[in-house]
């Protein structure tokens, strides 16, 4: 019988200094997680939806394993959109989680997958 299940990184992401003084509303330290679908903000703290914007392609790349090769799985360190704001923001694994594929998708897993290949 097939395994029905796969794994996930949750993710943290943290405002870092750069090497400009920050233009937008972040604060060093401010941060959220990722954790499958959702997002959580820590300690409701604000976060630039422009920032965000510019995260948020990359996070569930960053979720799935990675071949070492790849530089999803390397380059960490994230500016901000604005290029006059010196923010940066560092992704990292905190943890993983086993999903069901069944409680995450209704459509059905191919006998054959030819996506993957
Ligand atoms: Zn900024």
């Amino acid at each position: 019988m097939e395994d029905s299940s796969f794994v996930l990184y949750d993710l943290k992401v943290e405002v870092i200094e750069g090497d400009k003084p920050f233009v937008c509303s972040h604060q060093l330290g401010d941060a959220f997680e990722v954790r499958g679908e959702n997002l959580h903000f820590k300690n409701d703290r604000p976060f630039s939806l422009y920032a965000l914007a510019a995260l948020l392609p990359l996070l569930p790349a960053k979720q799935r394993p990675l071949n070492r090769l790849d530089w999803m799985a390397t380059d960490h360190i994230i500016a901000c959109p604005d290029p006059h704001c010196g923010a940066r923001f560092k992704i990292s694994r905190i943890g993983k989680q086993t999903f069901k594929r069944s409680e995450t998708t209704i459509v059905p897993l191919p006998d054959k997958n030819d996506w993957i290949e």
